[in-house]
């Protein structure tokens, strides 16, 4: 049977039987992953304090003929990340992360950019570069962006205006972004059902497009107001849950 190591993050663990841990991973050469550790109960040295949530291991496994269940062999922590699970906000923030990714991603289809967007998520929210709420707009910014589903914040999506005057814009899930107040009129008089889409100031819009543009090394650079902070994500509550056709439930426990 063929064995692997990757560079891997716990972002979902549950005991399996009375000694047993299954484990799910996002890593960097197998995207999804989930193995169990067996005896990862007992004080095996080689499991003890790091199959914990959200901690970076590098990882060797054993694939299974029989399952996509991976058998976990050994595991070497790389970063524990201690102070997010002893925070509740950052907890819930990195609770979110881990997820979305869950969700959007499949197992055997890796994307390195995706990796390195959690890492960063994750040392951003231990060592408090900003508050864990903005730490959560980014990632959710970056993440639909690397998906192809990035919004369109440059102007209204049915006549590219963005002045002020054609204001107050609103962002519709349906239409991956902004709508001015004329378009959005019409949108919701030929679809009322449709809605026409949530209240959305173009100073979050321009805050969440810089966010679009700048390299995850500089995105500490933005400054989200307490309304800015609201506004951002609720929007990226409603148009990620709108895309997945789920409810993630992660997002109850941010603060906003
Ligand atoms: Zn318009």
């Amino acid at each position: 049977m063929n064995s692997g190591r990757t560079p891997a993050v716990v972002i979902g663990v549950r005991s399996y039987g009375e000694s047993d841990k299954i484990v799910t991973f996002y890593s960097l050469s197998r995207g999804r992953l989930s193995g169990i550790a067996k005896g990862a109960h007992r004080s095996l040295k080689r499991f003890v304090n790091k199959l914990e949530l959200f901690s970076h291991l590098e990882i060797l496994y054993t694939e299974s003929r029989s399952s996509s269940l991976v058998r976990i062999d050994q595991a070497e922590l790389l970063t524990p990340f201690p102070l997010i699970r002893a925070d509740y906000n950052r907890y819930a923030a990195a609770s979110l992360a881990a997820e979305l990714i869950f969700h959007w991603t499949r197992e055997n289809d890796p994307d390195e950019r995706i990796f390195e967007l959690l890492l960063w998520t994750l040392a951003s929210l231990e060592n408090i570069k900003q508050p864990p709420a903005w730490t959560a707009i980014l990632f959710n910014i970056k993440l639909l962006t690397l998906l192809g589903y990035k919004p369109a914040l440059e102007g209204c999506t049915e006549c590219a205006t963005l002045a002020p005057r054609n204001g107050p814009y609103r962002f519709s899930p349906t239409r991956n972004g902004l709508l001015c107040r004329r378009c959005a009129e019409t949108n919701n008089n030929a679809d009322p059902e449709g809605g026409a889409g949530l209240a959305f100031s173009l100073s979050t819009a321009r805050l969440l497009q810089k966010a679009q543009e700048l390299p995850l090394a500089k995105l500490d650079r933005l400054r989200f107001s307490p309304a800015a902070t609201k506004e951002a994500l609720t929007i990226l509550k409603i148009y990620g849950n709108s895309l997945l056709q789920r409810e993630i439930t992660s997002w109850d426990f941010i603060e906003r």
